[in-house]
């Protein structure tokens, strides 16, 4: 059955929905969610001036509410198995500010074993799957870090504790790379990402839900008896926020941070649909995020999307702009 999930992913695209469940204090509110049933979302339009109306999506797979951490990581888990077997990977977190794509990549402000997100989960299987393969493969794997701020690339794993290693990165050129040998060092190293993350950001300008961060893991492989060696690597990007700033009110900073991430979001789709559609011509060049990405997307290399979407009524218009870019890049 394994087998079959990773034939199914091979050199292609999935899209993930996931909906967010009220959270704790929130009134009890009505969802937009109507149903979700095998990979299908209803989303109830009624508005609040009494028009009403359905619209249906069609994904990989939806999850609802509901669903686990341990749930949304089994059906990722087969693109691990193919970063050690040397395949490039790409997995995104798509959403509205606050829809639940930090907590889908990395889990809530707190972490526990069973609150861990698929970053952390990725590396841990991985460090696992290494050590089943370990009579017969080597592996080592590598960390990189970084954030695109308003197109500019920002390395997040700089401190004294890290010393930068001679090993180049794939395409993220410049930025640290780090060396991990358990999830123990992984956790360590994200928590240096989270807080070099921070600094650049005041209370009242929380940058995070402006900028994408990328985690991206190196794994090379050496057969230990004919000496080839295989490398993969996969790309867990938390991508900034979706939603569209109301031109009337944003001036300046708020304005521009606005304009690149609207821009690299639909360079971003673009690049997806057009290797979804095989199409000659993939327009990587539009953006820092699709250059950056270029060797792991299309081809042989693996894409998973998730989308996110919040409940409440009052994000309907996040909710079906969501889905419709979600829709273009399945
Ligand atoms: P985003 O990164 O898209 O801005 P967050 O991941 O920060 O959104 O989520 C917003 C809030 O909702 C956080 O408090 C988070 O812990 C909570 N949350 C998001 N998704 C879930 C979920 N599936 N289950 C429980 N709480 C969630
Ligand atoms: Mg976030």
């Amino acid at each position: 059955k394994l087998y079959n999930q990773v034939q199914d992913l091979k050199g292609s695209i999935r899209v993930y929905c996931r909906v967010r469940p009220f959270l704790p204090g929130q009134p009890n509110l009505l969802s937009t969610v109507d149903s979700i049933e095998e990979g299908h979302i209803k989303i109830s339009t009624a508005s609040k001036c009494g028009k009403e109306g359905n619209r249906s999506f069609r994904f990989n797979k939806v999850f609802g509410p509901t669903a686990t951490q341990e749930e949304v990581f089994a059906d990722t888990q087969p693109l691990i198995r193919s970063v050690l077997d040397g395949y490039n990977v790409c997995i995104f977190a798509y959403g509205q500010t606050g829809s639940g794509k930090t907590f889908t990549m990395t889990g809530p402000k707190v972490t526990t074993e069973q609150s861990q997100g698929v970053n952390y989960r990725a590396l841990s299987d991985l460090f696992l799957l290494a050590e089943q393969r370990k009579d017969t493969f080597s592996y080592d794997v590598s960390v990189q870090m970084i954030e695109i701020y308003n197109e500019q690339v920002r390395d997040l794993l700089v401190t004294d504790e890290i010393r930068n290693s001679s090993q180049k990165g794939l395409n993220v050129p410049d930025a640290n790379i780090v060396a991990v040998a358990s999830p123990f060092d992984v956790i360590e190293v994200m928590n240096v990402g989270q807080k070099n993350r921070a600094v650049g950001a005041t209370a009242l300008n929380d940058r995070s839900s402006r900028s994408h961060s990328c985690l991206t893991i190196h794994v090379q492989g050496r057969d230990m008896t004919s000496g080839a060696t295989v490398r993969g690597c996969m790309h867990l990007v938390d991508l900034a926020g979706s939603e569209r700033v109301n031109k009337s009110e944003a001036t300046g900073d708020r304005l521009k941070e606005a304009q690149h991430i609207n821009k690299s979001l639909s360079a971003l789709g673009d690049v997806i649909s057009s290797l979804a559609q095989k199409n000659a011509h993939v327009p990587y060049r539009n953006s820092k995020l699709t250059q950056l990405l270029q060797d792991s997307l299309g081809g042989q290399a693996k894409t998973l999307m998730f989308v996110h979407i919040s409940p409440e009524y009052d994000a309907i218009g996040e909710t079906i702009s969501t889905l419709k870019f979600a829709e273009r890049v399945a």
